[in-house]
């Protein structure tokens, strides 16, 4: 096993501050590098201290008249959903698939190969404690069924991704819990570097990369949180996202190589984190699942989850994808993930 290393380094900034009687400051930046992509991520402890400036507060006023309001005319309301897309017949016999409360079927405008939806339950709007394991895994296994129709009709189908965007500063047009799944003949631009990434580790290192971090935060302990069946939760080290938390199989990259007790194992850890997100007093969230088609040579690729929180959905809300995201690819870390993971154990029943 290749000895991963994390590095950390550090910067500052010195201040007559203000707030302090404009008394000398020297603020410590802590910079942390992803040991396989090699994006950087920042802590500053000044941060924590100012917590509100970073989270704002869930306006529940306003999340409730907007639930209200677009309830009326919601097209994933169970009144409404008989005019989603459907899939053609000779894909998807009936042109949707239906698991339990979950129901998939193509995006009316496609960002991507095999654009699929599922939404996720009857009630148009869920806290997210309310995001139950069954819920997620439906709308998950309801996803899986196009995957396996898509592969059998299209032999490009290789690289699937799934998402979620909760919420309108995460990016979602609609209240109404719904997930999003693309199938392309090529990765998207993180993809690609992370099944790159790993590729060259397999070939440099002759072991995956993701089995020796695994086994790595395993013996240390300071990230790693739990496992729910062969899935594995650890806080990300140099996050893409806020309070980003990763899940890794310890075997498979193909989501057709995952069984429905794995999908609904997933499911459980993910909720799980929604709760600590909940906790931690944040309602809105992305999350997206890398996988791939078994290749035929191994590639040293394992399915990875991230997931992470945005904004807080409030009329006036601050961004928080600003230059250090977007022009940087650099994210500010609210906790450092030792302590973010210690925080997320509390949650998984048996971390
Ligand atoms: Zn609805």
């Amino acid at each position: 096993m290749a000895a991963i290393a994390f590095d950390r380094f550090e910067d500052h900034l010195e201040l007559l501050n203000p707030l302090k009687g404009f008394a000398p400051e020297r603020q410590r930046i802590e910079v942390y590098r992803d040991p396989l992509l090699g994006h950087t991520s920042v802590y500053n402890p000044a941060i924590e201290e100012g917590l509100k400036v970073f989270l704002n507060e869930v306006d529940r006023e306003l999340i409730a008249r907007l639930a209200e309001e677009s309830a009326k005319t919601c097209v994933f309301c169970p009144e409404r959903v008989s005019g989603v897309a459907r899939f053609p017949d000779d894909l998807i016999p009936g042109g949707v698939v239906k698991v339990g409360e979950a129901v998939a079927f193509p995006n009316l405008i496609a960002m991507g190969g095999h654009h699929s939806v599922a939404i996720v339950s009857r009630a148009h709007f869920l806290e997210l404690h309310q995001l139950s394991p069954e819920l997620i895994a439906n709308a998950w296994l309801a996803l899986r069924q196009v995957i396996t129709a898509v592969r059998q009709r299209d032999p490009t189908a290789a690289w699937t991704t799934v998402h979620g965007n909760y919420l309108f500063p995460a990016g979602a047009s609609l209240m109404h819990p719904h997930f999003q799944m693309l199938i392309g003949s090529a990765p998207y631009t993180q993809h690609a570097r992370l099944a790159e990434a790993c590729r060259a580790y397999l070939g440099r290192e002759g072991t995956r990369y993701h089995d020796d971090l695994l086994q790595q935060e395993r013996a240390t302990g300071d990230r790693y949180i739990a496992a729910t069946g062969r899935w594995h939760w650890l806080a990300a080290f140099s996050p893409l996202g806020s309070n980003e938390i990763l899940a890794v199989h310890e075997s498979e990259g193909d989501l057709l190589r995952v069984g429905e007790r794995e999908l609904r194992d997933l499911a459980q850890g993910l909720a799980s984190i929604l709760r600590l997100y909940q906790d931690l007093g944040h309602m809105s969230f992305n999350y997206t699942l890398y996988a791939r088609r078994e290749p035929e040579t191994p590639d040293g690729f394992q399915c990875l989850l991230r997931v992470f929180t945005r904004q807080n959905p409030a009329p006036a809300y601050r961004s928080d994808d600003f230059y250090l995201q977007k022009g940087l690819q650099t994210e500010l870390m609210l906790h450092r993930p030792e302590a973010l993971a210690a925080r997320a154990r509390g949650h998984f029943a048996n971390g």
